[in-house]
């Protein structure tokens, strides 16, 4: 039988000519010394890049580690939304063209490594090692896309908004712009308030590379006003997002509201992720999976642990273990390489994660100290009895601990589902038919056995959840571009 439409075969994803980026070496000093060397003293303003020129006002970006104004950003309105929108054009150059700009703008991207690392430090906190990991998965997303695009010669659907998060601003800022390009798309892309910085340079390297101005037109500013406007214009034939569950409720009323009915949201939120750690874990291997998945980022991934379950007769030995590695995480500045754990994004994310941890007191497990600049939030561990204790997704470097019984697994996976997200789950256990049962059971995107549960890898591991933290399809999986194509005519039934 004929596979469905929607099903990509193996070969389209791990075809022989497609290859990761490789990164970089950062046990080696002499590349460490280039990197640093490189690095730009200042990093550079930014504005709009329309077509026709911007209006709005300006905003200082603060780096959050420092909580110093690094930079002014001309922010768009309503008015340079508008005009963005009628002076936007699909790119209307034949798949192979396309797919060689792409991947020209992958190399750009990899020549200035150090000016990316050293804006990723700066406006977004981010330590050396993610900064390192976000910009091979930006350029992986630009190959893959590329590779899987470049046969294709389906039409366009036209104007598609791109609205990306501040946590991974260069990577999925990247990821959907490259799959709505692609696709032959005109882009209007709108950064996170915090950092239009790494958008702007990222969308001077894809201009620098041949991507029409009038094909990609990057508008920072503000949620209620400019992505409003490039939402509910009926122009909009699509739209892509990123950011909370709560802003893609936001983003669907106002496409349902104004938008022609059938225009794709295709929106990645939320998550409020589990980990399973039975008594048959090696501890060791749990206990660093456990902190990477909790802490790495300071925790401001959707993809990161929550809720972390340990089976009962090992949690004592288990919790011991866990309250020292965490307190041999490096937190500090970003640039430095002993820094495991940065600040979080700004002043308002801070005060909300403290607020919500000084009102846990009495759950207390461990806690560190952190630097008193900038918005640095500590590392903490809290006791709950389970997922529901959770009134929601606590955006930042705090992990809930609940301890169970055997007899209480299903019960936990009934939990988990309960609660209506579906991102990403761990487990840790060396009981082979616990691993298939779990996985039937629990309803997530993306499982995890015996390792952490971030840092999905394009092409390897497609990305998305299900329920309340997305639509899918998956990014960096095969039937991620096909959505940004204007769906093929009906043909007759047979
Ligand atoms: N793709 C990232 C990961 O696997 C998470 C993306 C996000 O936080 O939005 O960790």
């Amino acid at each position: 039988a004929e596979a469905p439409a929607l099903l990509a075969r193996p070969e389209n994803i791990f075809g022989p000519d497609r290859r990761n980026s490789q990164g970089y070496d950062l046990t080696d000093e002499a590349t460490l010394a280039r990197i640093r060397a490189a690095a730009p003293d200042r990093i550079a303003d930014a504005a709009p890049l329309t077509v026709s020129p911007p209006t709005g006002q300006t905003r200082p970006i603060t780096n959050p580690a420092t909580g110093e104004i690094v930079a002014q950003v001309t922010e768009a309105d309503a008015r340079t939304a508008a005009r963005a929108i009628t002076d936007a054009a699909i790119w209307d150059a034949p798949p192979a063209e396309r797919a060689a700009t792409l991947r020209r703008a992958a190399d750009l991207y990899e020549d200035h490594h150090a000016e990316i690392f050293a804006t990723l430090h700066r406006e977004a906190g981010k330590s050396l090692p993610d900064a390192v990991a976000e910009l091979r998965e930006a350029v992986d997303f630009l190959r893959y896309y590329a590779l899987q695009g470049e046969a294709r010669d389906d039409a366009p659907r036209g104007i598609v908004t791109a609205i990306s998060p501040w946590n991974f601003p260069l990577a999925i800022f990247t990821g959907q712009i490259a799959a709505a390009l692609m696709a032959g798309n005109a882009v209007l892309a709108k950064p996170a308030e915090q950092t239009p910085l790494i958008a702007a340079l990222a969308t001077r390297l894809l201009h620098q590379a041949g991507v029409p101005a009038a094909a990609l037109q990057l508008l920072p500013g503000d949620g209620g006003t400019v992505g409003a406007a490039l939402t509910s214009d009926p122009h909009i034939n699509g739209v892509v997002f990123t950011g909370s569950t709560d802003t893609a409720q936001i983003i669907a009323r106002a496409m349902a509201d104004h938008l022609t009915p059938g225009t794709p949201l295709i929106a990645e939120t939320g998550g409020l992720n589990a980990m399973i750690v039975d008594s048959t874990a090696l501890p060791e291997q749990a206990v660093r999976d456990i902190v990477a998945s909790s802490f790495q980022s300071a925790g401001q991934r959707c993809s990161a642990l929550r809720c972390l379950y340990v089976q009962e007769d090992v949690a004592p030995q288990m919790i011991e273990m866990l309250k020292g590695a965490m307190d041999e995480l490096g937190i500090g500045d970003p640039r430095h390489l002993s820094t495991d754990v940065g600040p979080v994004i700004d002043a308002q994310a801070q005060d909300d994660i403290t607020t919500y941890i000084a009102a846990q007191e009495a759950n207390l497990l461990h806690k560190r100290d952190v630097p008193n600049t900038g918005s640095f939030v500590p590392p903490t561990l809290l006791k709950v009895n389970g997922i529901a204790d959770l009134d929601r997704e606590i955006f930042g470097p705090v992990l809930h601990l609940a301890t169970f019984r055997n007899r209480d697994l299903d019960k936990i996976i009934a939990d988990v589902n309960a609660r209506g997200f579906g991102l990403t789950f761990g487990l840790h256990t060396r009981i082979d038919s616990r691993v298939q049962e779990v996985a039937d059971a629990i309803h997530v995107g993306n499982i995890y056995v015996n390792r952490n549960q971030i840092g999905a890898i394009v092409g390897s591991q497609p990305f998305g959840g299900e329920g309340l933290s997305g639509t899918g399809p998956k990014a960096g999986g095969p039937n991620y571009l096909p959505r940004f194509y204007a769906p093929a005519a009906p043909t007759a039934q047979p």
